[in-house]
């Protein structure tokens, strides 16, 4: 990782340890300190960011540099170790046939970001195909349809039924031709039961390969719960962080990943199918400090 992209304030703190071959206290306050205000600001959970700070103090002054390497590089690569850490990697996504869930709550952008995979996994060289069984959110269907239309890929749905586990079990049968199915499920305004139970059948029905959480960029204490009960009922493997072409840093995520046990999988950026990549740690910990 390079220092710029470290965001400039932290880079100033770190080049005021140039030429010194010890690092002090005070000095690893101050950087801390930088490292906490950037990462609250992006909306990472306080415990988290406590967390993190605690070990890079421990490590910058407990652990020896290896010979020939100045204070700032050893803090440097410290940093560095644990906003890796912090973030994690990507989750690995294979490129085979597989069946994606997603689920979320109602505009976090599952629908949005089924349509973005699709037309992800296409590019890929993967025949895609996306199943709507949200019948709870009217005109979800319509914005489905052409979602994957522009993406150019296979599309289920059924607008007349209401039984969105049904719908999953035709939706698969009809695209058993495709290679990965993305199932996008209905989202509520809140966390209630009737969600939960839900989404428990269809995915009873689904079996999906992995379990994606959507999560707006925006989230903040709210991601605990959310990912709390999402993996308490079927079970998290990734996150897709959608409008981080917003002012919101995403760092709220992190919180999910954390109570999850999970990894980040793709960002999203617009509105459009194309809007969309892999998580990457080096590029979201340049963000988040940014
Ligand atoms: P769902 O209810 O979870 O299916 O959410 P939708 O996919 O319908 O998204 C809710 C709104 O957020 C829609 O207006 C989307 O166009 C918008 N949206 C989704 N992802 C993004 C994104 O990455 N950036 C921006 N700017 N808007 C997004």
């Amino acid at each position: 990782m390079v220092l710029d992209d470290l965001g400039s304030s932290l880079r100033g703190t770190l080049d005021k340890l140039r030429g010194k071959s010890r690092i002090s206290e005070e000095d690893v306050d101050e950087i801390v300190k930088e490292i906490q205000r950037s990462l609250l600001q992006a909306d990472v959970d306080v415990s988290l960011v406590m967390d993190l700070s605690d070990s890079i103090k421990e490590r910058s002054l407990e652990e020896e540099p290896p010979g020939g390497t100045s204070a700032r590089d050893h803090v440097l690569r410290i940093v560095y170790e644990e906003l890796v850490g912090l973030v994690g990697d990507s989750t690995e996504i294979p490129l085979e046939s597989q069946t994606i869930m997603l689920a979320g709550l109602q505009g976090s952008g599952k629908t949005t970001t089924a349509a973005k995979m699709a037309w992800w996994f296409s590019k890929k060289g993967l025949r895609p195909a996306v199943i709507q069984t949200d019948t709870f959110r009217p005109g979800a269907y319509d914005q489905a349809k052409q979602m994957a239309d522009r993406a150019e890929v296979e599309f289920y749905g059924d607008p007349d039924a209401d039984d969105p586990v049904q719908i999953a079990r035709d939706g698969l049968e009809a695209t058993a031709d495709a290679d990965v199915h993305i199932v996008d499920t209905a989202g509520r305004h809140a966390l209630e039961d009737d969600l939960i139970s839900e989404i428990e059948e269809i995915e009873s029905v689904v079996e999906p390969d992995r379990s994606l959480l959507v999560l707006d960029a925006a989230i903040g204490q709210g991601a605990k719960d959310q990912a709390r009960q999402f993996d308490d009922s079927i079970g998290i493997d990734g996150v897709a962080i959608t409008k981080l072409d917003g002012t919101a840093k995403g760092g709220g995520a992190l919180t999910a990943v954390d109570e999850t046990g999970s990894t980040i999988a793709f960002l999203g950026s617009g509105e459009t199918v194309q809007d969309i990549e892999r998580f990457e740690p080096d590029s979201f910990i340049s963000r988040l400090l940014g």
